[in-house]
C-alpha cells in the first residue's frame, strides 16, 4: 500500500449548521460542499485547509454510527483518512494479510466521489482509519 497524503480528517458534530460558524467565522475556512451519504446515514460538510480537508459528519438518523459515537464519546475527531495510490481494494488485501481487522471488506462509495473503506481502530492504534481513492 502506498499512502500519498492525508485526504481528510473526519469530525463528528451534532449539527453542521451549529458547527460551521466556528470553522468559517472563527477559523476563516470555507465550506465548499455539503453532501448527504445515505448509505452511512450522515450529512457531510467539507472545508479545505491547504491540501487536507476537514469532513464534518452529522448523523441523519439515531442509528447512524456517528450518532452512536457522539452519544458515547461526544463530538470530536472521528477518523483519519489516507489517500492510497495503488487502489483501496489492493490496500484492503494487504491490510488483511497483515492481520489488520477490516470494517469494510471491499471499497464502497463515500462523499466527494471517493471510494472508501474503513479499518478497525482495534487494529490501528486506536484511530478509526479510512482509506480512499478517487472513484465513481
Ligand atoms: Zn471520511
Amino acid at each position: 500500500m502506498k499512502i500519498s497524503h492525508i485526504e481528510h480528517l473526519g469530525i463528528a458534530v451534532k449539527s453542521i449548521e451549529e458547527a460551521l460558524p466556528y470553522y468559517e467565522k472563527v477559523l476563516g475556512l470555507k465550506c465548499y460542499n455539503i453532501e448527504e451519504v445515505a448509505d452511512q446515514k450522515v450529512k457531510t460538510a467539507f472545508l479545505k485547509v491547504g491540501d487536507v480537508k476537514l469532513e464534518l459528519l452529522e448523523p441523519t438518523s439515531e442509528d447512524s454510527t456517528i450518532a452512536k459515537y457522539i452519544e458515547k464519546r461526544g463530538e470530536g475527531i472521528h477518523h483519519l483518512a489516507f489517500a492510497v495510490e495503488d487502489g483501496v481494494a489492493n490496500a484492503l488485501q494487504e491490510m488483511e494479510a497483515a492481520g489488520i481487522r477490516l470494517i469494510d471488506k471491499a471499497p464502497r462509495p463515500g462523499a466527494e466521489k471517493l471510494n472508501i473503506a474503513f479499518l478497525h481502530p482495534k487494529s490501528t492504534q486506536g484511530i478509526l482509519t479510512e482509506l480512499c481513492e478517487p472513484g465513481q
